[in-house]
């Protein structure tokens, strides 16, 4: 929940407009202001204060405790110009806030945290656990001192600045170690602990079994990803609280399938009860990996718990990230985190350039000129099976006519796949058009480099004969200048010559044109390789200077109403 308090009439429109928008997140503290905050303190994650930071400085300062459970803390002032993250920035998630505010109330995000600032990834930012000394050697990395980085899991990480020696070290370990004054330890979800138990086990029981079997072994319970049973066991209550004690999924399979899996420990109690052999030892080796511990009971008597532990190898990660189709404001968010995600980056050199800016210093990137497909593909799945975060990107979105599937099929079960959409030139050719792809329409790429012109012109019937909205890509090269005359005589067989036609140009770029046409005025000598044409169907208009194509194939009728 996100407490708001305000002091004065302007705060408080201010404070209300966010209330509105977010009305399931927010709970408004009236009031003395003082009186407010206290109580917003105590119970809220966050807090909104439409205040001077002076103000709020003096109120939160009694109230501070711990960096990792304060609320993060947001000041907007009362001329609603700025947003500032003043407490909590990444624990309390208040630099994101700031943003979001921002965002809303159209005031400046302002963030002083020195990670963000300074493009290093918060060392409490990068998704895993965090132990030992953050400040010290977050610290180090600004300064630029030597730190030394040892990932015993090969965990994908984005770039740091580290060095191969150092007094600072950060340690990516699922091994319990103890950090030094000057070390970090990220915690990578590598663990999976398998579970069986008898009816009615106890969770403390279960609980502490894992738990002592993780110590033993010299493991952190803070690396455990998940506990995996059998699907019988899915509701067995001491299991069930053990995984949520330790803040893990629970994962089940089906006894057939754990059947299957080769253990050193089968026994056949599990195989009467259940119908398989093993239960700990195959739930945690069924997604592949080295057993550390094998199956162990519990001490209590009758034992009612078993477990074992696997170590899975790290997984190389590989996101698709569409970038848009040019303009900074229509790029995702998503798409900008993963760019920042990344340790290396593969793409084209002129949408590298689109982006370059964005990237973490320390971004291995991998540029290459028009053609390189295969190529680039293929590095981008090599580097993420040698275990880096990588991002492969794309204009547009990079699903469409881009690299998503050359790189998919270049890539194995080892990696994670993770695909950011984008917006593609279809959709941003559309918008400024106005609304033609209201009803049913399709892409067609007129490239004939990976496809046949005879299956491309089959399409463009087809396409002309469903009465089908179409946005041509890849129109016209100058090597390549016949198939968008074609192609546009098929759809005119089907269509009548003052059908509206638009062509856009440089789409959100500096350069963007758009104008509408029919199929009987287009020129194609206009069209280029930075173009896309989106050709109407019988239904669509030109409505003052506007390209739209009804939603139904005739105008909605009032009964029919809008939806
Ligand atoms: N993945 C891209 C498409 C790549 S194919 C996407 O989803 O948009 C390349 C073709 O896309 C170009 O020849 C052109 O037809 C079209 N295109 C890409 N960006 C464009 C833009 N900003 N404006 C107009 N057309 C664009």
């Amino acid at each position: 929940m996100i407490g708001l308090i305000s002091a004065t009439a302007a705060g408080a429109a201010a404070r209300d407009r966010l209330a509105a928008a977010w009305p399931d997140r927010t709970r408004v503290y009236d009031g003395p202001v003082g009186d407010a905050v206290r109580r917003a303190f105590a119970e809220c994650e966050q807090l909104v204060c439409f205040l001077a930071t002076g103000a709020v400085v003096r109120l939160v300062a009694p109230l501070l405790g711990d960096k990792a459970s304060d609320p993060g803390v947001v000041c907007v002032d009362e001329g609603g110009q700025f947003a500032v993250s003043l407490v909590g920035g990444h624990g309390g998630g208040a630099n994101e806030l700031a943003r979001e505010v921002g965002e809303l109330l159209g005031a400046e995000p302002v963030v002083t945290t020195a990670t963000d600032a300074a493009g290093v990834p918060g060392l409490d930012t990068l998704g895993l656990p965090v132990e030992g000394a953050v400040a010290a050697v977050s610290r180090a990395l600004l300064d630029g001192e030597p730190v030394a980085l040892r990932n015993d899991s090969r965990w994908p990480l984005p770039p740091l600045p580290v060095a191969p020696e150092g007094a600072y070290g950060i340690r990516v370990t699922d091994r319990l170690v103890e950090p030094s004054g000057q070390e970090v330890v990220l915690r990578p979800p590598t663990l999976v602990v398998g579970v069986g138990a008898s009816r009615g086990a106890p969770s403390a029981e279960v609980l502490e079994l894992i738990e002592g079997s993780l110590r033993e072994a010299g493991l952190s319970p803070r690396s455990v990803a998940a506990l995996a049973t059998v699907d019988a066991k899915a509701g067995e209550h001491g299991i069930v609280e053990a995984a949520g004690r330790l803040g893990v999924p629970l994962v089940t399979y089906t006894a057939e399938e754990l059947a299957a899996v080769e253990v050193p420990n089968p026994s056949d109690a599990p195989l009467a009860a259940v119908g398989t052999p093993s239960v700990a030892e195959a739930a945690a080796l069924l997604g592949g990996g080295e057993l550390l511990v094998p199956k162990r009971k519990s001490t209590a008597s009758p034992a009612m718990a078993t477990c074992a532990v696997v170590r899975r190898p790290a997984r190389g990660r590989l996101a698709v990230v569409g970038l848009g189709p040019g303009a900074r404001d229509l790029l995702t968010p998503r798409a900008r985190a993963e760019l920042r995600r990344a340790s290396v980056l593969v793409g084209l050199d002129q949408y590298v350039d689109q982006i370059r800016d964005l990237l973490r210093p320390g971004t291995r990137v991998l540029e290459s000129g028009l053609g390189a497909e295969e190529e680039r593909a293929r590095t981008a799945v090599e580097e993420a099976r040698r275990g880096q975060a990588v991002a492969l990107i794309g204009s547009g979105d990079a699903g469409v006519y881009a690299m998503a599937s050359p790189a998919l099929a270049e890539a194995s079960d080892d990696i994670d796949v993770i695909g950011v959409p984008g917006v593609t030139a279809a959709l941003a050719a559309a918008a400024i058009l106005g609304a033609p792809l209201g009803h049913d329409h399709v892409s067609i790429s007129l490239s004939d480099l990976h496809t046949p012109w005879d299956v491309i012109e089959r399409r463009v019937r087809a396409a002309a004969e469903a009465d089908l909205v179409v946005t041509f890509y890849n129109p016209r090269s100058r090597g390549r200048d016949w198939q968008l005359p074609k192609a546009l005589a098929i759809l005119a067989g089907h269509r009548e010559p003052a059908t509206p036609v638009g062509v856009v140009r440089n789409a959100s770029r500096p350069d963007e044109s758009g104008r509408l046409t029919t199929l009987a005025a287009l020129d194609p000598a206009t069209v280029d390789m930075m173009t896309v044409v989106t050709v109407g169907n019988t239904a669509t208009r030109d409505i003052a200077g506007r390209m739209v194509t009804p939603r139904g194939y005739r105008w909605q009728t009032s009964e029919e109403g809008s939806k």
